[in-house]
């Protein structure tokens, strides 16, 4: 069966209407790109799969199961998640961060693992100990990626993941991304108002408005302008 599963998936604040009416299957294997303005709903959508967000209505299945059945810490567990922007915490060191997740669930990481989580996103074994102040944008943004792939999931979330680096930096980390996505087998999930970094990366763009969906297509097809 697919990754995900998104079933008349609603959800509003209040008054507002974030997403609405959305049903979607996402295929194991496919690296998705959800594109739209600010304020479309694709962080709410987004987030609705690992239960940062709980919908108002409707839905969402991860590997065929209801993600509102699960226990939260092993759903997130099986999802990894690159957060936005500063996601690091400033008093723990790259490796303490990066093994974060799995602490939490009374795991340790071992230092080989580390390393070679390191290697996965291209960065220096010797950065482990640094401090994430220590490091640069594009470096502290691998790390973010080496933290959601640490538990080895199969479906990974990710919120923006390049905007606030430098256009260079971003083409960079986002080609790895897309070679990691293969190599690991994942199922990939990225909310982007890029909409050249979605052509570049995904095999299929969903456009979002107003929380709809409102296209669907391969980056060949919206080139092409159908
Ligand atoms: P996007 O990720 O496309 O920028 P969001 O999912 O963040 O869109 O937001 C969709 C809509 O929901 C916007 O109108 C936004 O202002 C609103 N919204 C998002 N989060 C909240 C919240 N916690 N409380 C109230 N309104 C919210
Ligand atoms: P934004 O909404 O600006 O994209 P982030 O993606 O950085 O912000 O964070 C999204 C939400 O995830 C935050 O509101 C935060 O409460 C929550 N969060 C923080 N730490 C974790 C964590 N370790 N695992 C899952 N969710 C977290």
């Amino acid at each position: 069966g697919p990754a995900v599963q998104f079933r008349d998936l609603a959800k509003s604040y209040g008054e507002t209407r974030a997403v609405e009416h959305v049903s979607l299957e996402i295929p194991r294997g496919q690296f998705v790109a959800l594109v739209g303005a600010s304020g479309s709903g694709k962080s709410t959508l987004l987030k609705t799969v690992n239960r940062l967000i709980d919908p108002s209505a409707g839905e969402v299945l991860f590997e065929g199961e209801d993600v509102s059945a699960q226990p939260l810490p092993a759903l997130r567990r099986r999802i990894g998640y690159v957060f936005q922007s500063i996601g690091l915490f400033p008093h723990m060191s790259v490796a303490e961060n990066i093994a974060i997740g799995p602490r939490l669930a009374g795991e340790c990481l071992a230092g080989l693992r580390i390393e070679e989580l390191l290697r996965l996103v291209e960065l220096e074994p010797d950065l482990a100990t640094r401090m994430p102040d220590a490091l640069s944008g594009g470096q502290r943004q691998r790390v973010g990626v080496a933290r959601a792939l640490a538990a080895d999931p199969h479906l990974l979330l990710m919120d923006e993941p390049f905007g606030a680096l430098d256009p260079v930096t971003r083409d960079a980390l986002g080609e790895r991304v897309r070679a990691l996505h293969q190599e690991l087998g994942l199922t990939t999930v990225m909310v982007t108002h890029d909409m050249a970094e979605a052509l570049l990366l995904a095999d299929r763009v969903l456009v979002m408005d107003a929380g709809r969906i409102v296209a669907d297509e391969t980056p060949a097809a919206l080139v092409a302008g159908k």
